[in-house]
């Protein structure tokens, strides 16, 4: 049971400092060891810099989001993956998969997609990979084209779908239709693929209505993850050349974090895992003058889920012990302690404690603490007043 350790004083109602090294140790992790999907898969990316996209997507600028240099395949693979197996250390319970991102992979030249398969299979033979993964277009597949990327050893295929509105994607010049996406989709998972689908928020063109239509489209066609990319406006792009225009305006930050979190919301009864939210911060991407404009911020995940934690605690709250106190002596302060997974309590306190004040400011009358508690799951947390408890295993996706 939650303790009187858990109540902040009079005064300073909030007083539990949040794990602040955890976001830069996780952000440390990703830059040198890869990305790691549920704990038990460590994925190596190699980047194809743009290379067999027939057209320039408005947004796009892969130099910059990658930070990576053009090399030869071969050798740049090799080291590559090295680097990272050397940083991550052997786990005889982890899967590793290379990842050809940040391009058309399916696009290339046949001779050339051929040759980063076949510098892929090495590793599969080595016993060091596991298997191959790889982003590309929606309108560059088929279904020999499938076949022949399953006899190489890839296993998981994420395509860039964006947006499902066709006046978006004709705005983005992506040069095809949701029809097409969708059927990329299908076709994809047909063919037996873990199936992943880049979805954009804040595209030119887009509206909060027509983001909505795209995850709900996304969903029915069931897809096994989802990344979630807010639009940022980079150096270098077409973008950035209509910037002036009132029609081409990024989103805020806030708008960038809400439509997110509202994703969030729906994607996860869907029992669909939103595997990343936001850019990943690479050397290039955080150059300075490379991000021009737009809702970046290197933890964008965390104010999602930091977002999501302080509206869902605010409106039970409010509700709950606001009646409670409506009951009881007028002006009386009550104390109330949220328990929560271990992991969640940086997403409660918020990004650099950023939600503590709107606690205090919106909940007046309560003196809002926190304690670790062990029955909640992730995502989930309770509320403990005086006289005992108020909620439980309340899930900040409901
Ligand atoms: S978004 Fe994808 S298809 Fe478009 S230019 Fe960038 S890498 Fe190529």
């Amino acid at each position: 049971m939650p303790g009187p350790r858990s109540w902040g004083p009079a005064g300073d109602p909030v007083k539990r400092r949040p794990n602040s090294r955890r976001l830069g140790r996780h952000w440390l992790f990703c830059v040198l060891a890869g990305e790691i999907v549920a704990g038990k898969r460590l994925i190596i990316p190699f980047f194809l810099n743009q290379e067999g996209c027939v057209r320039r997507c408005i947004f796009c600028n892969q130099h910059i989001i990658s930070g990576a240099k053009k090399t030869d395949a071969r050798s740049g693979l090799a080291e590559t993956v090295a680097a990272y197996l050397a940083t991550a250390g052997s786990r005889p319970d982890r899967t590793v998969q290379i990842a050809f991102y940040g391009g058309s992979f399916t696009s290339l030249e046949l001779s050339k997609q051929n040759e980063y398969l076949r510098c892929g299979q090495q590793f599969i033979a080595q016993g060091v990979v596991h298997s191959l993964r790889l982003s590309t277009r929606p309108d560059s597949l088929d279904q020999d084209g499938c076949r022949r990327l399953q006899a190489f050893g890839v296993r998981t295929v994420e395509l860039g779908v964006q947006s499902l509105n066709d006046r978006v994607l004709a705005v983005c010049n992506r040069g095809h239709d949701a029809a097409v996406a969708l059927a990329a989709v299908k076709l994809v998972k047909d063919q037996g693929f873990e199936t992943g689908v880049q979805l954009m928020l804040g595209l030119p063109g887009q509206s909060r209505e027509s983001f909505q239509e795209t995850v709900e489209k996304t969903i029915a066609a069931g897809p096994d993850f989802v990344r979630l990319y807010p639009a940022v406006v980079l150096r270098h792009t077409p973008w950035e050349l209509r910037l002036g225009d009132a029609d081409y305006q990024p989103l805020s930050l806030a708008a960038a974090v809400e439509w997110c979190g509202w994703a969030l919301k729906v994607f996860k009864p869907a029992g669909i895992p939103v595997v990343r939210m936001g850019l990943h911060p690479s050397d290039g991407l955080i150059a300075p003058g490379n991000i021009v404009a737009g809702p970046y911020h290197p933890a964008f995940g965390e104010l999602v889920k930091s977002y999501l934690f302080r509206e869902k605690v605010i409106d039970i709250l409010g509700k709950l012990v606001l009646d409670r106190q409506s009951r009881l002596e007028k002006g009386r302060r009550i104390s109330v302690s949220v328990g929560l997974h271990r992991a969640d309590v940086s997403a409660f306190v918020g990004h650099q404690r950023a939600n503590l004040p709107e606690y205090c400011r919106r909940l007046e009358g309560i003196d809002i603490g926190w304690h670790v508690d062990r029955r909640q799951h992730r995502g989930e947390f309770a509320c403990v007043a005086n006289e005992g408890r108020l909620v439980d295993h309340c899930s900040v996706f409901s």
